[in-house]
Formats: structure tokens, C-alpha cells, sequence
């Protein structure tokens, strides 16, 4: 690979560091592709969206990181992607799926949380830094109360739980903290 020292790449700190105005809208195309299980959450809001890259000749790779291990969505995920990136104008994409590190829903940024409580979810809380991933207790996003049980460890799809409000008496999903 030969660079061209004499380009006006920014020496340190710049706002293009890897990247092109391809790269930036080929990534804002990208963002928001929304998850198919929970619609008002985007795959950048998960965190499930690792990187994309344009290179020269206008080829787009696409790094992703499955949430849930079997998650069927991922499949979804990956034709919107790249129906997505068709739309903006890029021909030549390729998803690539990367499964180390693992993700967590700690990845979810607090924007996506703030979404999924919207929705009426329960959002995933912190996992801490001990082995124990129970959830003690899940506020309930409809009151608020923390009077809240679980009524069975899958809900609707695989990454939420069931829960009940004791206080409103109003079922809810969690979002599994994992
Ligand atoms: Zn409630």
C-alpha cells in the first residue's frame, strides 16, 4: 500500500481520520437501518453497527455484530443494509459479520434506551462488573414503579423477557440485559 504523503489529510485529530465524504454518507445511510424486532431502535442505537469503510474505487464494507447468538433479525439487518446503501448510490457491498468482541447491550447508547422506554420497554440495565446477570428489579415504563416481576424469561422474541408491573398491573417487555 502506497500513500500519498502529500495529501492534506489532517495531521492528528482531523475530522476526516478514515474517512470521506463516501465514508460519511455511506455510514449515515447505514444508521439507520432500524432493527426489525424493535422498530424504533436503529442498528446504530444497539450498537449492533462496528464500522464501514469506502475504499477508492467505491466498494463499501460493512462491519456488524450480531446481538443475540440465532437472532434470525440478523439476516434482515444485513439485506437492509444493503438495500440501504444501494439507495444512496453504492453498488458494491459487503457485510461482514464479526463476533469477537461479543456484543452486550451495554453497546446500547443512552439515546436507544431513551427510544425503547418510549416504546413502552423496559431497557436493559448495566450488567456491572460481577458474573451475576440477574436483573433484580426492572422499572416499569409505563409508571415507573419498581414493583415489577418477571412473568417469563422470553417474551415476544427471544431478547426480552415478560414482566408484570404490580403497581399498574400492565405487562411489559425487557429488554434482556446480556
Ligand atoms: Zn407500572
Amino acid at each position: 500500500m502506497v500513500t500519498d504523503a502529500a495529501t492534506s489529510r489532517p495531521a492528528d485529530g482531523g475530522v476526516c481520520v478514515g474517512g470521506t465524504d463516501d465514508a460519511v454518507r455511506a455510514r449515515e445511510a447505514v444508521a439507520v437501518v432500524p432493527d426489525p424486532e424493535v422498530p424504533v431502535l436503529t442498528i446504530d442505537d444497539l450498537g449492533v453497527l462496528r464500522q464501514v469503510e469506502v475504499d477508492d474505487d467505491g466498494r463499501v464494507e460493512v462491519v456488524i455484530t450480531p446481538t443475540y447468538s440465532g437472532c434470525p433479525a440478523m439476516d434482515t439487518i444485513e439485506a437492509d443494509i444493503r438495500s440501504a446503501l444501494v439507495r444512496a448510490g453504492f453498488g458494491d457491498v459487503s457485510v461482514r459479520r464479526v463476533l469477537s468482541p461479543a456484543w452486550t447491550t451495554d453497546w446500547m447508547s443512552e439515546e436507544g434506551k431513551r427510544k425503547l422506554l418510549e416504546y413502552g420497554i423496559a431497557p436493559p440495565t448495566p450488567r456491572g462488573s460481577g458474573p451475576v446477570s440477574l436483573a433484580l428489579s426492572v422499572r416499569c415504563p409505563q409508571c415507573g414503579s419498581m414493583n415489577t416481576e418477571e412473568l417469563s424469561r422470553f417474551g415476544s422474541t427471544a431478547c426480552k423477557a415478560l414482566w408484570l408491573c404490580r403497581e399498574c398491573r400492565e405487562p411489559f417487555d425487557y429488554f434482556k440485559a446480556h
